[in-house]
């Protein structure tokens, strides 16, 4: 049957180029999805599914009832694009200005629907029951997989997976890791209260630039002295505004900063220390400050068994020598809130290629990205429903 299903799917490729690319054609972005969902919705009721939209706001999931019993797999592709005009010269280059699909959502999408097609044509050999999460707004914080989740996405999930096609990887490649597979993502920013005045007069002041100086540097402790290091982690201070004249001791400076961390334990220690060297060295000087720690998106933990699953598949279907097991992806990627949830994978697929000049990084103005990617992502899913 999954001999059928992968023959299936190399069958139906023109229909999905021609599917990825009318998306690529007319991108949306982020929490601005309109046309997309609409699309994605009306392929998969085409199909005869059971279609709910609006999930979580924008979200489009599809349940698939097989015909056998077994688990309920929930398998994601996420459908925004970005604000960024797109340069390359292909020739289903986006038709609207400063919108592009430069991250490879259109061809995420565009596979789902044909594991969605592939599957469905063998729904009555198909184990339990598969669910389609078409989620909206992967790019921005807050991103669209929170609402799907309280929306009931995952509901009566037992597990879900996840892929994304790379154009820094090599066609015919996968990566995936167990464990924390993307950095969690923070951010920071501390506004410190001191007392401006004349800079012939510092005793009369409490200033702020002094304060911030010490901070900034007592900050690049807590990476160093705080964390296990063998938790990777990164703070960083992007931003330091206080004054303006060479004789002035201003009221106040302004720091903000980043901090990125895999393990849960790593970034419960930053936060904590973050709050209480900011507070005490602002004590220390006699200042006042106000910090607001924001939490964005998490990592993702891919559950371990899982894990083992996917990559004895993917040895199957790309060979030992392509597949890619050491390194986590170093950008947050929000489908870490399904892994929160229940046991999740998940992986990266090779999409570059020399000769379709698909090596421009994600973002890029230039992306560009192998299409082929569809039956590789195609198969991955469809093996891993059917297992
Ligand atoms: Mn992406």
């Amino acid at each position: 049957m999954l001999e059928n299903m992968f023959a299936r799917l190399e069958e139906i490729y023109p229909e999905l180029v021609e599917l990825r690319r009318d998306f690529h054609m007319y991108p949306e972005l982020s929490n601005t999805e309109v046309e997309t969902p609409k699309k994605i919705a009306a392929y998969l009721e085409k199909l005869g599914l059971e279609v709910r939209t609006g999930v979580g706001g924008r979200g489009v999931v599809a349940t698939l009832k097989g015909g056998k019993p077994g688990r309920a797999v929930a398998l994601r592709a996420d459908f925004d694009a970005l604000p960024i005009h797109e340069e390359t010269d292909v020739p289903f280059k986006s038709r609207v200005p400063g919108v592009m699909h430069a991250c490879g959502h259109d061809l995420h999408t565009a596979a789902l629907l044909g594991v969605a097609k592939v599957l469905t044509e063998h729904r009555d050999d198909i184990p339990g029951t598969v669910k389609f999460i078409h989620q909206f707004a992967e790019e921005v914080t807050p991103g669209g997989a929170e609402p799907m989740i309280k929306d009931g996405a995952l509901d009566g999930v037992d597990v879900i997976y996840g892929a994304h096609v790379m154009s820094t990887e090599e066609f015919g490649t996968l990566s995936v890791k167990e464990g924390y597979f993307s950095a969690a993502q923070d951010d920071f920013n501390i506004t410190i209260y001191g007392k401006g005045g004349h800079g012939n007069q510092p005793h009369l002041t409490i200033d702020p630039i002094v304060t911030g100086s010490q901070l900034v540097v007592s900050l690049q402790q807590i990476v160093s002295r705080r964390v296990n290091p063998l938790q990777g982690a990164a703070l960083t201070v992007g931003s330091f505004h206080s004054g303006e004249g060479n004789n002035v001791i201003p009221d106040t400076a302004v720091i903000r900063g980043t901090v990125r961390t895999f393990d849960e334990e790593a970034r419960t220690v930053i936060e904590e220390a973050l709050k209480s060297v900011t507070e005490s060295t602002c004590a220390a000087n006699g200042a006042g400050v106000n910090l607001e720690y924001v939490k964005d998106c998490p990592s993702i933990y891919n559950n371990p068994e899982e894990t083992k699953q996917v990559l004895e598949v993917a040895k199957g279907l790309f060979g030992e020598e392509n597949l890619f097991t050491d390194a986590p992806m170093m950008g947050s990627e929000d489908f870490a809130y399904y892994t929160k949830e229940i046991p999740a994978v998940y992986f990266t697929v090779g999409g570059r290629s020399e000769e379709l000049n698909a090596v421009y990084p994600h973002h890029h103005p230039k992306f560009n990205i192998d299409e082929r990617a569809i039956v590789n992502i195609g198969k991955m899913f469809v093996s891993l429903v059917t297992k």
